[in-house]
């Protein structure tokens, strides 16, 4: 097994990538918060990436929502903010030099067939004699290799990625680039050394490892947060109607997050507004104490 975790030497540079489906609840401020108090605490860059690759899914007005909720929460952000979605053709290139090596092959496999194979796709269109007629997604080969992280809130981390993930869709049916591929290219273009996100996300890690391989790119180091779920267990989203973040509870709102993040904040009546709040955290940020879970749940006063 390999652990790639210690590879980048280059100034820390970190990123939160959002997809603008809605505005940020609880959830999605959490990632927001730790991956800026992480790259603050370590004196380094904190990139915003907006994540509109699927336009269907993405009301308008959204990406500039979640950008004036972050100033509101005063995570100011360095450089230019990366729209996805002017990043087409490098996208492009990536799959050029994915086809360039065989890596890729057409799959018109239906959603009922997909799903009737279980977790992991079987690889049914690896070996098509004739080119697809009709629509086709676009699935990266694997091989059966093991791919470990050390991840540095949830410790060791490992998949195989042929037998636990299978060949994945790169480029879906739709014509649409998958996530898996563009977050390889941007995280390498913007030269992001450190992730830290939604441990939803931890078991696309291997895969994005993979593609990094393939295509030349560094590894950043990568460290997963609690995902919060609300009283069902599900993940709050905005199909499960959780409440955006307003702005007027910048400081309550905060210090629920800090709590949740497993930081020793003190009493909300000891700062005097969230400026002073979040320079208390980027001081005494301590990724060692953010919970090593999966899921917590969203406390009930929020
Ligand atoms: N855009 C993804 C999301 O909002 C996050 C991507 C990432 O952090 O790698 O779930
Ligand atoms: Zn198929």
């Amino acid at each position: 097994m390999s652990t790639l975790n210690s590879s980048i030497q280059a100034p820390y540079c970190g990123r939160f990538a959002p997809s603008p489906t809605g505005p940020l609840h609880f959830g999605s401020l959490l990632a927001a918060i730790a991956s800026f108090l992480d790259a603050r605490a370590h004196g380094g860059q904190w990139l915003v990436r907006i994540e509109d690759l699927d336009p269907p899914r993405e009301p308008a007005g959204a990406a500039d929502l979640i950008l004036r909720q972050l100033e509101s929460f005063g995570l100011c952000w360095d450089r230019e903010v990366l729209y996805q979605s002017a990043r087409l053709p490098a996208y492009a290139q990536a799959l050029q030099t994915l086809q360039a090596q065989e890596r890729c092959y057409s799959c018109t496999c239906s959603r009922p067939q997909i799903r009737d194979m279980g977790a992991v796709y079987d690889g049914h269109c690896r070996h098509r004699s004739h080119p697809p007629t009709s629509e086709y997604a676009l699935r990266v080969r694997t091989d059966p290799l093991v791919i470990g992280i050390d991840d540095s809130i949830v410790g060791s981390y490992s998949q195989n990625i042929a037998s636990d993930c299978g060949d994945f869709v790169i480029r879906r049916k739709d014509g649409l680039f998958a996530y898996q591929l563009a977050v390889v290219v941007d995280d390498a273009f913007q030269g992001i050394t450190h992730v830290i996100r939604g441990a939803d996300l931890l078991d696309s890690t291997p895969r994005q490892i993979f593609l990094q391989r393939l295509l030349q790119l560094p590894t950043p180091v990568y460290g997963h947060i609690p995902l919060i779920v609300d009283g069902q267990g599900e993940k709050l989203s905005k199909q499960r109607f959780a409440p955006a973040i307003d702005s007027a509870d910048a400081l309550t709102l905060t210090h629920a997050a800090l709590s949740a993040l497993g930081q020793r904040v003190p009493p909300l009546k000891d700062f005097s507004d969230n400026a002073a709040q979040l320079e208390w955290a980027i001081r005494n940020w301590d990724i060692q104490a953010v919970p090593k879970l999966a899921t917590i749940p969203q406390a009930s006063r929020l």
